[in-house]
């Protein structure tokens, strides 16, 4: 096969590379990354949603207390008439309405009460976000920056392997480039492989596949074939 040589050099450089590539991929923490930021998101979420839950419980409060100071003030002003009533049906009529603004001020006293355990609550909720959600972002942040650590360290090698590998290139026939680049698209390393002659007269593919009697003869007269297993290319040793 013409420019093989070249071809098997490329192939050494290439399955270097793509253990640098490998190494990276591996040490990617892509999915814990994507992990932190959403447990980050969800935290904000909720410090927004318990924000806008203690800012309806502040102006429950505020409606709840100016609601309680005009009953108050209803009730002095009563006490006062009720002081200078002298008609008993006069009297009975304030003492009436003193008692229902008596019972509406137990009526408030006890929704602020229920509203307490809720108010408790919410603050709780808001904290937990915050607290989780300053975690997960420096987790983030720290997953982010090792990666980049790394990444950056390889770069030089991997250049220095691409530009190899270019100047490579150049010696090697279109078409058998191109064999290659359709082989090492499925991930096939290596993807052009010497024929192992298991026995007298029998080839085996790296795949460890036995050679039909066709790949055999097309082996023995071209110099290569296709391993109809794995579709590597096999080669003759010369
Ligand atoms: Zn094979």
């Amino acid at each position: 096969m013409e420019n093989l040589e070249k071809l098997l050099e490329y192939q050494k450089i290439d399955i270097e590379l793509r253990k640098v590539l490998d190494e990276i991929e591996r040490s990617d923490d892509g999915k814990k990354m994507e992990q932190a930021r959403t447990e980050f998101n969800n935290a904000k979420v909720k410090v927004t949603e318990t924000e806008k839950a203690a800012e309806n419980i502040v102006a429950f409060y505020n409606n709840a207390l100016a609601y309680y100071e005009e009953c108050l003030k209803k009730i002095d002003e009563i006490a006062v008439k009720m002081a200078a009533a002298e008609d008993l049906g006069e009297q009975r009529e304030l003492a009436s309405q003193l008692e229902k603004l008596r019972s509406k001020l137990a009526e408030i006293e006890k929704n602020l009460a229920e509203r307490a355990d809720r108010t408790d609550k919410v603050i709780m909720s808001y904290l937990d976000g915050q607290d989780r959600g300053k975690k997960m972002r420096s987790l983030y942040n720290s997953l982010k920056e090792r990666f980049a650590q790394l990444k950056n360290s390889k770069e030089p090698l991997i250049n220095e392997l691409r530009a190899k590998m270019a100047a490579i290139e150049k010696d090697i026939p279109a078409t058998l480039m191109a064999q290659y680049k359709a082989i090492t698209a499925e991930h096939l390393y290596p993807a052009f492989v010497r024929a192992r002659e298991a026995e007298r007269n029998r080839y085996r593919c790296f795949c460890g596949l036995e050679l039909s009697q066709k790949a055999k003869s097309e082996l023995l007269d071209k110099g290569s074939c296709r391993c109809e297993t794995c579709r590597r290319l096999i080669y003759l040793d010369k």
